[in-house]
Formats: structure tokens, sequence, C-alpha cells
């Protein structure tokens, strides 16, 4: 239920309409617009037919129903896009932001001159795999706490914030002692466990979808965090289960505008993971924009050849420059001009 507060409503009313919700079983959430403030009371559980009661409590403007199942990720709550903060960088709002890295990191060497070369191209965030989801056991698994601290040492030296995976509730400590955004890998979208985990982090997520989760699984799964109580959550879409063995998924871009549509957190998009094929990435970087998208996780390598992982994915530096400088374009102009 959302209680939309009057523009006047004072400090004590707001307050006491918050302890009512608390009274009643709900958990209250609380946002302060411009113009008004909103409560959202959400749960399960409370007494319902006493919150509606609320309806004529000082300073209350009218009750709404939250019709989806997505309470505080949805547009219902809260109209205004969220804005995630990471180390000093803003993904949402407007603008749009490019994380790239390789897809795990492998050494010092490695990791830094990928840092100082997406930098160099106008990247703001770095990403690299210090634990693996493989489908194979067989396969690197990356190199733990060894690969946090080389990102590390990219950061220091390039400034850059940086984004890695998490695969488990053990890691989380150490892996939010060292990283600026940790990351969901797709797989474990609905690690409810895991999720729990991340609410309590004081760090953002970055929340991948589950290669056939639909978007309103993604989202609760991104309620799982809010309602836990971390609110910088930003979506990534990395592509869906497809039938082309000549793409390793299908990249969704109706879910990206989906999802902005549905909820007001950042959606950012991965081309890379989404298409499995490097000669398609930048289209697909510039037509992620176009949808809405807050920006794009990309694979980087320096020598996508000798990669340990992903490497039929990953740009070199010279093609990720590339991307970077034609991003800016705009969509295709007609050749032909329509007569108004
Ligand atoms: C990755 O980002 O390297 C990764 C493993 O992604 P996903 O979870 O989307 O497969
Ligand atoms: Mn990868």
């Amino acid at each position: 239920m959302i209680v939309n507060m009057k523009p006047d409503a004072t400090a004590e009313q707001i307050e006491h309409v918050i302890d009512r919700i608390k009274e009643l079983g709900f958990q209250p959430h609380v946002i302060r617009g411009a113009e008004r403030t909103v409560i959202g009371a959400v749960g399960s559980g409370g007494q319902r037919s006493a919150l509606e009661a609320l309806q004529v409590a000082p300073g209350v403007d009218a009750l709404i129903p939250i019709s989806q199942p997505f309470k505080l990720v949805g547009r219902e709550l809260k109209r205004e896009p969220t804005v995630v903060n990471v180390g000093g960088v803003k993904i949402g709002g407007g603008d749009w932001v490019v994380c790239a890295g390789p897809c795990s990191v492998e050494s010092r060497e490695q990791i830094l001159e990928v840092a100082r070369g997406i930098k160099k191209a106008g990247a703001t965030l770095l990403r690299g795999g210090a634990y693996k989801p493989r489908t194979s056991p067989y396969d690197f698994q990356g190199l733990g706490v060894e690969a946090l601290e080389l990102l590390a040492e990219a950061r220091k030296e390039t400034g850059l914030p940086i984004v890695t995976e998490v695969m488990s509730t053990e890691d989380a400590d150490i892996v939010a002692e060292y990283a600026d955004m940790l990351q969901v890998g797709a797989r474990n979208m609905q690690n409810f466990p895991l999720l729990r985990r991340l609410a309590k982090v004081n760090r953002p997520i970055l929340l991948k979808r589950g290669p056939s989760a639909t978007v309103k699984e993604w989202l609760l799964a991104a309620e799982y965090l809010l309602t836990g109580g971390n609110p910088n959550v930003v979506l990534c879409e990395r592509g869906i289960k497809g039938f082309d063995p000549d793409l390793r998924n299908t990249f969704d871009l109706a879910a990206i505008a989906l999802a902005k549509e549905l909820s007001h957190l950042p959606v950012v998009a991965d081309p890379s993971h989404g298409t499995g094929r490097r000669s398609v990435i930048p289209a697909m970087s510039r037509a992620a924009i176009a949808c809405g998208a807050d920006g794009l996780m990309i694979e980087v390598h320096p020598c996508p050849e000798r990669a340990l992982s992903d490497g039929p994915q990953s740009l070199d530096l010279p093609a990720f420059a590339k991307l970077m400088a034609e991003l800016d374009r705009p969509a295709r102009p007609r050749a032909v001009a329509v007569r108004a």
C-alpha cells in the first residue's frame, strides 16, 4: 500500500503514519520527494484492513494499493529514477556510463594494461572476475583474493572504481572489502540466501538477469535486495537462452526498455555475454543505449586469443576504443528527408 501524504503534512503526522505502519506489522519505506512524502507499507502478514484506516489519519492525502508484486523496485511507489553511486561514478538519472575490463583477472600485467587502456578510451568503471562461475569445473575458476588485490592496485593507479562478482555468501565480506560494486552473476540471480546476505552489505549491487528469467522474476530478485535494506541496485541485461548456435544468448533489448518502464532502478546492458560475438557488440551497444540503458558492461582483453575465459566475445583495446568513439553517433539518419 502507498500512503500519499499531503504536501503540507507535518513531520509529526509523517512520523505517526510510520509508527502505525510498524505497529500493524508492515515495513515503512519513506520517500521524501520535492513536493510531498510518500510512504510505502510493504510486507505480508500485517493487518491490511487496519492499514486502510490510515486513510483518515491527519496529513494523509490518499491510499493507493500497489498492484505489482515487486513493491519497492517498481515505479508505483517511486517514480523518479534511482541514481546509484559507485565509488563516485553515478549510474542512472539520464546519462550513461561504461564499465569495461576482462572476464577474468589473469595477471598484474593484464589487468593494469586493460585498466589503463579502457580509461584512455573513456570508460569510468573497471570490471574483472576474481571468482568465476564456470560451466565446467575443469575451466579456469579465477584467482580469488589475489585477483581482488590486483583490481585494487589497478583502481589505485587509474582511479577507476571496480566491479567484481561475488558467488557465495562466504565470500561476501572479502569481496565487499575490495570492490566498489558487487556483481551477482546470471546463474545466481535467484540464489536467495546470497541476495539476502547482499541486502546487508554496504556496497551497490549489479544484479544480472538470469539466463532464463522473466523480467518479473528479475525485478523480484532485486526486490530481495531492496526489502532487505540495500537500495543501491543496478539491473544488468546479459541475454537469455536462445536457440541460435551463432549467438551465445539472445540479447533482449525489449527487456531493457521494459525494466526501465516498470522500475526506477538503473539498467545497464552487457552485450558481450548477451551475444557472445565480438563483431556485433558495437551495434548492440548503440542499440542498448537507444533503448534507454543507463550504461554498458563490455569485456575487454589485451589479447583475446589468450584469454582464460570468454576470449571470443572480448574486444581488444583498439576495438574497444573504436566502439567508444562510435557510441555517441546517433541512430542511423534516414537517407531520404521526410517532408512535413
Ligand atoms: C561475467 O560477467 O563474466 C559473467 C560470468 O557474466 P554472467 O553472469 O552474465 O554470465
Ligand atoms: Mn565473462
